[in-house]
């Protein structure tokens, strides 16, 4: 294997709003290594004052997916850049089967090994809950919560002291149950096939956002202080 074959290669799935973002981001600083959100790709594109920005931000405020032909390319060309060398988090990818089966290929294309596929589980009550009440930091993107992380002084990013936020346009409830519906049909079906590649675990993620780290890490084999 080169030197990429040697470095961390994860899935973290899991419903939308299960917290593989957060999670993503305290991993990515763990253990040194990229996070693809293809989620934050399509949303950077879907900003673009062109028709496959607007066509694209029309998708995403319904809950739609992106074509496959995008997507894969997009992946394909990150995991190509200097900074996956160490390894990288997919978030977001693969959405359905046919997209497990471009990973796999693509991945043993570029010698390239997938470590593990983690699911994050959380009942869909608790979800609504989640997504609804969330929001982030405009200028380093740090998650909050309305009601479960709240900004030590009100109106300040805890990490940057930027006063800018933002919501998601999808985290509203009718595009949440749509994008629900979606994960339960398209995307769970990749479960059970992970299962039976023996890549995949499974966490509790109903706990705080660092019991969940936690048990990512352990699972991971990472040091867990921090
Ligand atoms: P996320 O940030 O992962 O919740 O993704 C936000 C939205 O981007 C989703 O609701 C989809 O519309 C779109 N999206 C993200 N990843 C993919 C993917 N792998 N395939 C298709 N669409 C995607």
């Amino acid at each position: 294997m080169d030197q990429k074959g040697a470095g961390l290669h994860i899935v973290l799935t899991g419903a939308p709003g299960c917290g593989k973002g957060t999670q993503a981001r305290i991993l990515k600083e763990r253990a040194h290594i990229c996070h693809l959100s293809t989620g934050e790709m399509l949303r950077a594109e879907a900003q673009k004052d062109t028709p496959l920005g607007k066509s694209l931000k029309a998708a995403l405020d319904r809950g739609e997916f992106a074509t496959d032909e995008m997507i894969i390319e997009m992946v394909s060309n990150r995991i190509d850049a200097q900074d996956c060398a160490n390894g990288f988090i997919l978030d977001g990818f693969p959405r359905t089967l046919f997209q497990a089966e471009v990973l796999e290929k693509m991945l043993a294309e570029k010698k390239i090994k997938l470590n593990r596929v983690i699911e994050i589980q959380v009942p869909d009550e608790i979800i609504m809950e989640r997504i609804l009440g969330r929001y982030s930091c405009m200028q380093c993107g740090q998650g909050y919560h309305d009601k479960f992380l709240k900004p030590k002084v009100y109106g300040v990013c805890d990490v940057c002291g930027g006063t800018s936020f933002s919501r998601r346009q999808d985290d509203n409830r009718a595009t949440v149950q749509n994008r629900l519906v979606n994960y339960r049909m398209l995307t769970y079906p990749t479960i059970p096939y992970f299962e039976k590649e023996g890549l995949l675990s499974c966490v509790d993620g109903t706990g705080t956002i660092e019991a969940t780290a936690q048990k990512i890490a352990r699972i991971l084999g990472l040091s867990e202080a921090k």
